[in-house]
C-alpha cells in the first residue's frame, strides 16, 4: 500500500517534525504530479513514493526521503525552486536542485569514456546524498523500464550497466550494484541474459536443499563449540554477475562454485576465523578457495571470509563469514555511513571505498601541501573531506562536510556525439583536439562550440558540445604553444613544430 504511513513505519525512531514532513512532502508530491503518468500508464507520483521508498529501505532520514518524493517536481512538475525553498527549505531544494542537474548528464558514448563520464556524476553532485537520491530514482526507472519506446531502453539500460551500477559498487553498496545490474542485463545483453537464466534454472532447488541441510549441520557444530548468535542466509549470485564469471570461464559452470553461497553471520571478527577453523575441521576444503576479505578487504571496502568446502554428499558449497556489521558495510556501503539504523554501530572502518571512489584519491594525504598538484586537484573538495573524515563522525557534521564545495578544477567536454572528455579548467580547443587523438589535434583547422565557429583560443565552459575541423594540409603552428594547458597537447605541438623544421632544414 502506497501511503504515508508506510514511509514513516520505515523511518528509524522519526521525531514529530519527520513524521509532518514525510506528510507534508506526499500530499505535495502527489498533487505537483497528478496531471502527469508514466509511460506504464500509472500515476507520475508511484514514481516519486517508490523512490521515497528505496531511500528509507537504504535507511535515508527524513530529510532525504522528503528530497526523493520531490525529486521531479522542479523538472517534470514546474514547481519553482522558490515555492520548494519555501515550503521546504533550502537543505531540501539544495538536494533536488543536484539530482536535477545528474539528471541532464546523458550517457550516449563509447564506453572508454564512461570513466570520465562516473567522474563527472561524482563531481557535479556536491554531496553524496545527491547520488544516492539519483540511485534511488534510478532503481524504479529500471524496474519499469519495459514500459518506456523501445529507441530509449537500450541507452538507459547501458548507462546504467555503465555508470550508476560502478558507482554504486563504488560507494560499497552491494544491494544496488546487484539490483542495478541485473535489471539494465536482460536489455543491454538479451541473448546471454537468456542462456544465464536457464543455467540458473537448473541449478535452483537442488541447490537451495543442499545448503539448508549444510547450513543445519554447521550451525550445530558451531554452537557446541560456543558460537550461537548466528544467523545464516541463502545468496544467489546476481544474473549479470555470474555472466561476467560465465565468460572469464569459458561458459563453463562446473567451474563456478558461487551460483550459491551460505553466508553465515557471527557476532564478532574473532567467531569469523573460530567458526572457520570449526568447519575447516569436519569439513575438507577445496584449495585455492580460501579468501580471507577481513584481513585484506576488497578495494571497495568488502569483508568477509569466502572458503568452498565439499558436503558428504558431494557438492560443493561456498561459505561467507562475516560480522553483522561488515554484512550491513557489504549491503549498504556508504549509505550506512548517513543511515541513522546503523548509527549506534559506530564506524570502525577507515571509509575505504571513498578512498578509492576515483583514481588518485590514495595520493591525496600525501599531497597535502601542495594545492597546484595535479592529482590533487582532481579531486572534489567533499570527496577529500570524506576521506579524511575522522572514523568516529557524527552524522550530522558528517552530513554538513559534504554540502560544501564543487569540482572546480576540471571541465567536462562532449563530442558531438555525446564521448565526454575531461580537462584541466580553462583548455582550449586544440587541448580537446589532442584528447579525442593526436591526429586531429595536428591537423586541426577550426572549431565549432554549440554549432558556431569560434576562434582557437577560446576557453572551453563545462558542458561545451565542441565538433573539430580538420584539414590534410594544417600543421601545428608555434602559437599555439602559447595556447594549450595540457601537457600532452604541448607535447605533440612540439614534436610536430620540430619535424617540420626539420622537413624545412632539409628541403
Ligand atoms: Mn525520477
Amino acid at each position: 500500500m502506497r501511503n504515508t504511513k508506510e514511509l514513516i513505519s520505515l523511518l528509524d525512531s522519526p521525531s514529530k517534525e519527520d513524521k509532518e514532513l514525510i506528510a507534508k512532502a506526499y500530499d505535495f508530491a502527489q498533487k505537483a504530479h497528478s496531471k502527469q503518468l508514466r509511460y506504464s500508464g500509472e500515476p507520475y507520483f508511484v514514481h516519486s513514493y517508490e523512490t521515497g521508498k528505496n531511500l528509507a529501505l537504504l535507511g535515508m532520514g527524513a530529510t532525504v526521503v522528503t528530497a526523493g518524493l520531490l525529486h521531479d517536481v522542479i523538472e517534470d512538475a514546474d514547481i519553482s525552486e522558490e515555492e520548494i525553498k519555501k515550503e521546504f527549505g533550502g537543505e531540501i531544494l539544495f538536494l533536488i536542485q543536484g539530482v536535477t542537474k545528474l539528471g541532464k548528464i546523458r550517457f550516449q558514448g563509447l564506453k572508454r569514456h564512461a570513466e570520465s563520464l562516473r567522474k563527472l556524476f561524482v563531481a557535479s553532485s556536491q554531496d553524496i546524498r545527491v547520488i544516492i537520491i539519483k540511485l534511488a530514482d534510478r532503481i524504479h526507472n529500471m524496474k519499469t523500464l519495459e514500459y518506456v519506446p523501445e529507441e530509449k531502453q537500450l541507452r538507459i539500460a547501458t548507462e546504467t550497466l555503465e555508470i550508476f551500477a560502478p558507482l554504486a559498487y563504488r560507494l560499497g553498496m552491494g544491494i544496488l550494484n546487484r539490483k542495478l545490474e541485473d535489471l539494465s542485463f536482460p536489455f543491454v545483453y538479451p541473448k546471454e541474459h537468456e542462456r544465464v537464466q536457464e543455467i540458473m534454472k537448473e541449478k535452483n532447488n537442488d541447490d537451495v536443499e543442499l545448503l539448508k541441510k549444510v547450513s543445519q549441520t554447521i550451525i550445530k557444530r558451531l554452537a557446541k563449540e560456543g558460537i550461537t548468535n548466528i544467523k545464516t542466509s541463502y545468496r544467489k549470485k546476481g544474473s549479470y554477475s555470474l555472466y561476467k564469471k560465465l565468460e572469464r570461464k569459458n561458459w563453463d559452470v562446473n567451474k563456478i562454485y558461487d551460483i550459491f553461497a551460505l553466508r553465515i553471520i557471527v557476532p564478532t571478527v574473532n567467531d569469523c576465523y573460530k567458526a572457520l577453523g570449526i568447519i575447516h575441521g569436519f569439513r575438507r576444503p577445496m584449495p585455492g578457495r580460501i579468501k580471507d576479505y577481513i584481513a585484506f578487504s576488497k578495494p571497495n571496502g568488502y569483508q568477509s571470509i569466502h572458503t568452498t568446502i565439499f558436503t558428504r554428499f558431494g557438492n560443493v558449497v561456498e561459505i561467507q563469514l562475516r560480522t553483522a556489521e561488515m554484512h550491513e558495510k557489504a549491503e549498504y556501503g556508504i549509505a550506512s555511513h548517513l543511515s541513522y539504523k546503523t548509527k549506534k554501530v559506530g564506524s570502525e572502518s577507515n571509509n575505504i571505498w571513498i578512498k578509492r571512489l576515483l583514481p588518485n584519491i590514495n595520493k591525496l594525504n600525501k599531497n597535502e601541501d601542495n594545492k597546484k598538484d595535479k592529482n590533487s586537484a582532481d579531486i572534489p573538495v567533499w570527496i577529500k573531506k570524506l576521506a579524511d573524515s575522522p572514523n568516529n563522525v557524527h552524522s550530522k557534521e558528517f552530513v554538513d562536510e559534504l554540502k560544501k564545495d564543487f569540482f572546480e578544477h576540471r571541465i567536462f567536454i562532449f563530442t558531438p556525439k555525446g564521448d565526454v572528455i575531461d580537462l584541466p579548467i580553462d583548455s582550449s580547443p586544440i587541448d580537446f583536439a589532442y584528447a579525442i587523438h593526436s591526429d586531429i589535434g595536428n591537423h586541426m583547422s577550426g572549431a565549432k562550440v554549440h554549432g558556431k565557429l569560434v576562434s582557437l583560443d577560446t576557453k572551453l565552459q563545462n558542458g561545451d558540445i565542441v565538433e573539430i575541423i580538420t584539414k590534410k594540409e594544417i600543421t601545428p603552428t608555434s602559437k599555439w604553444l602559447n595556447i594549450v594547458k595540457t601537457t600532452d597537447a604541448k607535447r605533440h605541438v612540439k614534436s610536430s613544430l620540430k619535424k617540420q623544421f626539420d622537413e624545412d632544414r632539409n628541403r
